[in-house]
This record gives C-alpha cells, sequence and structure tokens, in this order.
C-alpha cells in the first residue's frame, strides 16, 4: 500500500533527551515491524530548546509544533512542571495538525508521552485509541496510581498525602524522600499537577512502558491483574528501547578508540546523562575519589552546579568543565583515566568489552543500557524518580551498590567513591552484584527476542488498534 494509505502513529514527545531517544525507537518499531506511518510531534518554547538527537530513524517523520510563550512562569518551577505547561499551551496547534493529518490518513492511534497527558482529551475528541508512552518503569505509573485512588473519595483541593513508607509490590519500601519531588509533598506546588495528569491517565486505553518483565515481575503482575479486573488500564512492558548512538557524535570516535586501548572489562565509566550536575565540591570528591581508587575511568564531566540544583539541562556549552577538576588531576591520572567534556556515545560505551561497571545517576534510561549490556552500577541518583530507580536497582534488582553520603549536606567523600567503586570492580560483595547484572542482561535480551515478552506485547497492542480500525471506531 502506499504509505499515504497506511494507518497513522502520532506519538507526542515532551523535551529531553532521555523521553525522545525512547520514543523515537518505539515508533521505529512501530513502523518497521508492524507497517504503521509514524510521526513524532515535539514542543518548542523552552529556553533551552534542544535539537532533535542524531538518529531519529528515517522511516520516523518529526514535526516541531510552532514556539510557544512560557517565560512568564516562575524561575524555580520545577522542570517537569514547565513542560507540562509548555504541552498544555500548545493544544491548539496539536489539534490542528492531527486534524490535518487526520484528513488524509486513518489514525490508528495517539501516543502522548508521560507529562502530555493534556492531549487525552484531544485523542477521545477524536476517536482515536491513546496510549501513554512512559519512558520510565510500571513503578512510575504505579506512584501516580496511588496518588489518584487516595484522592477518589476526597473533595476538589482537598490534598492527601502517600504513606510513610510506601510500600510496594515486589516488597521494596520507599521512604518520602526516595519518591519523585513532586510525590513528597501534598502541599507541593507540583501536587495538583500531578493529580490532574493523573486523573486523564486513568482514563488512558492503556500504557506503553519502557521496561521488561524480568525488570520488575512483581508490579507487571500488580498491572495484569489490575487490569483484569477492570481497575486500571493495561500497562504494557515493552522495553527495554535502547538506542545505539551513531559515530557521528561529537567526540564519540576519540573516546572509542581510547576504549578500544584499554583491558576488557577494566574501566569505570561515568556518567550523570544529559542534566545530572554536581557541585563544585561533590565534582573535587567524586575527582579525588576515583583517582585515590587506581582504576581505570572514563569520565563525562559536566558544569558544576552553583546554586545547588542537581538538574541543569541547556548549560552554556561554550564553558569549559573539565576546568573544575581539581589541580593536576588530568596530568596525574593520563593515560589511566579519560575525562570528555558534556557528552560520551554512552551506549556504545557501555556495551564496549573494556566497560566494567557504571557510576551513574540512575535516569531510566541509563538503568535499562546498563541492563542491556550486563553493566553493573554504583548508584548516585541526582533528580526526577533516581532515587526510586536507584531503590530498585539495589535493593530489589540486586545489580547495584548504592555509595552513602555524609550527613552533613549529602557529599559523598572521595573514600567512600574509592570504597564502593572498588568493591564493585573486586571485592566479594560486588562479585554478586556482578553476577547479578548478567542475569538481567539475559533477561533484557530475552525481552525482544523473536518470542520475547516485550515484543508480544507490542504485538498485541498493534493488533489492537489495527483491529479498531478495520471495526470503523
Ligand atoms: N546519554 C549519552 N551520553 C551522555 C549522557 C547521556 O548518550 O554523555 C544518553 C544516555 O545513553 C541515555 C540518555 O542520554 O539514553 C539519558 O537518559 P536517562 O534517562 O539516563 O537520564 P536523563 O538524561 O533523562 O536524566
Amino acid at each position: 500500500a502506499p504509505s499515504a494509505a497506511r494507518p497513522h502513529v502520532v506519538l507526542l514527545a515532551s523535551p529531553g533527551a532521555g523521553h525522545l531517544i525512547p520514543l523515537a525507537e518505539l515508533a521505529r518499531r512501530l513502523v518497521e515491524h508492524h507497517g504503521f506511518a509514524a510521526t513524532i510531534v515535539t514542543f518548542s518554547g523552552l529556553s533551552d530548546s534542544e535539537a532533535l538527537p542524531s538518529g531519529i530513524p528515517t522511516s520516523v517523520s518529526t514535526v516541531a509544533l510552532p514556539a510557544v510563550k512560557i517565560d512568564d512562569l516562575p524561575a524555580d518551577a520545577l522542570r517537569g512542571s514547565v513542560l507540562v505547561e509548555l504541552i498544555h499551551r500548545s493544544l491548539p496547534s496539536l489539534s490542528t495538525f492531527l486534524r490535518s493529518i487526520g484528513s488524509t490518513t486513518p489514525l490508528a492511534a495517539l501516543v502522548p508521552d508521560f507529562l502530555c497527558s493534556a492531549a487525552l482529551p484531544l485523542a477521545v475528541e477524536l476517536g482515536v485509541p491513546c496510549y501513554v508512552f512512559i519512558p520510565s518503569s510500571l513503578t512510575m505509573i504505579y506512584l501516580m496510581r496511588r496518588v489518584v485512588e487516595l484522592h477518589d473519595d476526597a473533595a476538589p483541593g482537598e490534598y492527601r498525602d502517600l504513606p510513610e513508607p510506601l510500600e510496594i509490590p515486589g516488597g521494596l519500601s520507599l521512604r518520602r524522600a526516595d519518591l519523585p519531588v513532586p510525590y513528597r509533598d501534598c502541599n507541593g506546588p507540583a501536587y495538583a499537577q500531578l493529580l490532574r495528569g493523573g486523573r486523564r491517565y486513568r482514563r488512558a486505553d492503556g500504557f506503553l512502558t519502557n521496561t521488561f518483565y524480568e525488570m520488575e515481575p512483581a508490579m507487571a503482575e500488580e498491572f495484569r491483574q489490575a487490569a483484569e479486573q477492570g481497575a486500571f488500564p493495561p500497562a504494557f512492558p515493552v522495553g527495554p528501547f535502547v538506542r545505539s548512538n551513531s559515530d557521528e557524535e561529537t567526540g564519540a570516535s576519540a573516546i572509542l578508540e581510547w576504549l578500544d586501548s584499554q583491558p576488557t572489562r577494566s574501566v569505570v565509566y561515568v556518567a550523570f546523562g544529559s542534566g545530572g550536575a554536581l557541585s563544585a565540591e561533590q565534582t573535587v570528591e567524586l575527582a579525588a575519589g576515583l583517582e585515590a581508587s587506581r582504576q581505570r575511568f572514563l569520565w563525562v564531566v559536566r558544569m558544576p552546579s552553583l546554586d545547588g540544583r542537581t538538574c541543569a539541562f541547556g548549560a552554556r556549552d561554550d564553558d569549559d568543565p573539565l576546568a573544575w577538576l581539581p589541580e593536576g588531576f588530568l596530568e596525574r591520572t593520563r593515560g589511566r583515566g579519560l575525562a570528555v567534556p558534556a557528552w560520551a556515545p554512552q551506549v556504545r560505551v557501555l556495551s564496549h568489552p573494556a566497560t566494567a561497571i557504571f557510576v551513574s545517576h540512575c535516569g531510566w534510561n541509563s538503568a535499562l543500557e546498563s541492563a542491556a549490556s550486563g553493566v553493573p552500577m554504583v548508584a548516585w541518583p541526582l533528580y526526577a524518580e533516581q532515587r526510586m530507580n536507584a531503590a530498585l536497582l539495589e535493593g530489589t534488582l540486586g545489580v547495584a551498590l548504592r555509595p552513602r553520603a555524609r550527613e552533613d549536606g549529602g557529599v559523598v567523600a572521595r573514600e567512600e567513591v574509592a570504597a564502593a567503586v572498588n568493591e564493585l570492580m573486586e571485592g566479594e560483595s560486588g562479585r554478586a552484584v556482578r553476577r547479578r547484572a548478567e542475569d538481567l542482561q539475559r533477561a533484557a535480551a530475552r525481552a525482544w527476542s523473536p518470542d520475547g515478552s516485550s515484543r508480544r506485547a507490542l504485538e498485541d497492542v498493534a493488533a489492537k488498534w489495527k483491529a479498531a480500525l478495520g471495526g470503523g471506531r
């Protein structure tokens, strides 16, 4: 059939590499395995407006909606809240776009990512199935669901706190401090928004989640039962979506060449995602700890945060983060360590035979990429849902070790950095962690093997969409 007539899936991506990369991977599979046409819609208007990362598959179209103004929002608003508002203000142009596509090709489904819940009513209006994409864990949906259930019988504006600790399926007990910031305090500025989003989600037709069964088996069962009982829309684990970086990325070849010259399983890879930032003091302690560990390392150094925030998107790229490393550090570690500014081709690094362990901020994509490569982690959560991810990785899955921060100010001291790195590289308890990381790697590979659980789940969903079109929905 000519591509114009192929049923079309429209995916909505909130800004951020961590949201867009897995969504693009989902889109690619819908096109290449299931015969849909797919368009990714992006939103514009952030001051640190981010370019599309390289490597969006050519089979997937992209459309950027016109920029909207959001400079009236408070400067200290949480990034998630800013994104939600950005998307809300873009709804009119989104509606125009969807109607124009829908007039030429059948719309099979709308797939907003988790921050785009504002688009759900549009899908209902257009009579199109709406499946929310969660670039994070099933645990994240579970949190949202608990918040909504907590308020089922509450009067409007009457907010309630989640219990502390929060016991979740799989046996994990989350302290308040482990929850993403908006969930910690029902009087906080983002709680109302959270509840509004959660209530919309409950009316979605389903969730596509970038996770796989063995990553969260108890949660997968929990959601299966909830869907059977009609208590919640089905949540399909369809990941892990791991994009292999392209060679053209800045500095990629120099980094990979350096890794090629290192012994097998000898390198500590250190990176804090696309937005993670350490304080200047913590940057120095981390450097000193890596040096003291005597291990080989590859460190993606980012500009330190000078205002105490752990999340710093859009730092100026003409600043040199390496200038913040301790005096003489680069010289003393030359040959054994490589510090690179800003960015590394992470998926290629993690799957490189020289890479042994990953000191990570536990962004969900990083966690999945690590799992897919069988690389154990030193968990160093910074923002968003990363503490919860770290708890899952360390506590339930046992594929991570967690260094302890000092009581005062939360800095992880150099001795603690060196001890955690060395334990995971060479220690006895480190050995068990390394072994479980290998087990998880096998499970991740099975999920997308020909009869794997994630592949089958996406097949089920695609079949539902096609059946709905055929039935003249
Ligand atoms: N990434 C990368 N190179 C870097 C840092 C990050 O390729 O130096 C990629 C990483 O592989 C992952 C994404 O950016 O796919 C970051 O997503 P994650 O969920 O881990 O964290 P976030 O950036 O959303 O906090």
